[in-house]
């Protein structure tokens, strides 16, 4: 039996056994700790100086920011409608609406005008917009200076679900930090690890102070446990922080790995678009740099030949190798029917004709032959 390769699997570096192993050696076997702290620490240099708070995964995070923006019951929450349904979730376990914005086709994020739209719809009905949460996919970061101009305009506050895109940015300016409230994502497939984890990023100490209360149970500063507030257990272990020190020294690696992943790709599909085909890519526009989590195609049937995504995927299951079709829009998942939605059709077509590609940081020569080898099947029987 072949191998299995998979669309984004962990990829451990030199020195993160021995991060957790100090954590035996000293019983740090705790939330909180050294290396939570020193975690912390480093993170906060990437994001030039920001403050952040390490947690237990990136829906935490995302729970947690929205805590802080006061979302409560009967608000509105405007969401990028192409995403992971945990930029979403948070929204309704605290009881808000959210309120899904479809994309525009440069970076496949949430479109600027489309935005805009929604906005003045939503503020006619008399609703009370809380929050607007935009995504990175993929990697590509959103056009975030539209964005914040919009969102600016109207007093409404933007958090940044930056989940996928550790170490992207625009001209310099790292992803994470654009919004008042920014979110990564440390969860097992993702560009670095902590099995699972997150982080909140904001330049407001204030918030973050007020999330790491929140984390810890929310107890009052006394000598017995006092509460004030409804808290969350949402701290990162110590354990887990001393995989995540380990997986920082190596993530300029990994993100030099999935670019090269990227041009790989691009280079072999561009071939095929020299010979009558039209596979489309994920651009990066200008100013614009994406760690390039995943690569993504789309293979549109009116452009390629008839060629369908369904089939290409069984191929390449019966032949051990994962790909996957771009996120299912929150619009068209029966858990959010019914939800207010402003559309165009981008993530639609997107989610039609759109595939994500083996994309691990550990991909082999030998891996790569595989699966051109499957691609190569697919495109010369046209
Ligand atoms: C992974 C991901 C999350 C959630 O992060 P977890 O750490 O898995 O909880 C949220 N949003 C997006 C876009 C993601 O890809």
């Amino acid at each position: 039996m072949k191998k299995r390769i998979w669309l984004s699997p962990p990829h451990m570096g030199r020195n993160e056994l021995s991060f957790v192993q100090e954590a035996f050696d000293t019983n740090w076997i705790a939330p909180l700790g050294p290396n939570v702290d020193a975690f912390e620490k480093e993170l906060s240099l990437l994001f030039n100086g920001n403050y952040v708070a390490a947690v237990n995964s990136g829906t935490a995070a995302l729970h947690l920011a929205l805590n802080l923006l006061n979302v409560s019951n009967g608000d509105e929450v405007i969401c990028q409608t192409f995403t992971f349904a945990a930029s979403a979730n948070p929204v309704v376990y605290l009881g808000a609406t959210p309120v899904f914005v479809d994309s525009e086709p440069d970076t496949w994020n949430m479109d600027p005008e489309l935005l805009e739209k929604a906005i003045q719809d939503r503020l006619s009905l008399g609703k009370n917009i809380k929050a607007v949460v935009v995504v990175n996919l993929y990697g590509m970061p959103a056009k975030m200076e539209q964005i914040l101009a919009v969102a600016s305009k109207y007093s409404i506050p933007v958090i940044e679900d930056a989940a996928e895109s550790l170490g992207s940015s625009i001209n310099n300016i790292p992803c994470g930090t654009f919004g008042s409230v920014g979110v990564i994502s440390f969860n097992g497939n993702k560009i670095i690890t902590t099995s699972s984890g997150g982080v909140l990023i904001s330049n407001n100490e204030d918030f973050i102070l007020s999330a790491k209360h929140l984390a810890t149970q929310a107890k009052d500063p006394g000598p017995f446990y006092q509460h004030s507030k409804i808290g969350y257990n949402y701290k990162m272990s110590n354990v887990l922080a001393g995989i995540g020190l380990g997986q920082l020294s190596v993530l300029n690696e990994r993100i030099a790995a999935r670019r090269d992943n990227y041009n790989r790709y691009f280079n072999y599909f561009s071939a095929w678009n020299q010979k009558g085909f039209n596979i489309e890519f994920q651009l990066e526009p200008a100013g614009y740099f994406s760690n390039r989590w995943l690569t993504c195609i789309l293979i549109d049937p009116a452009k390629n030949k008839g060629i369908d995504i369904e089939p290409i995927r069984l191929i390449f299951e019966q032949n051990q190798i994962e790909v996957r079709s771009l996120w299912k829009p929150m619009h068209l998942q029966p858990v959010f029917s019914g939800m207010p939605c402003y559309l165009n059709g981008i993530s639609d077509r997107l989610f039609d004709i759109g595939l994500c590609l083996p994309s691990g940081s550990s991909l082999t020569d030998e891996d790569f032959d595989r699966i051109f080898e499957c691609f190569d099947m697919v495109f010369s029987k046209q």
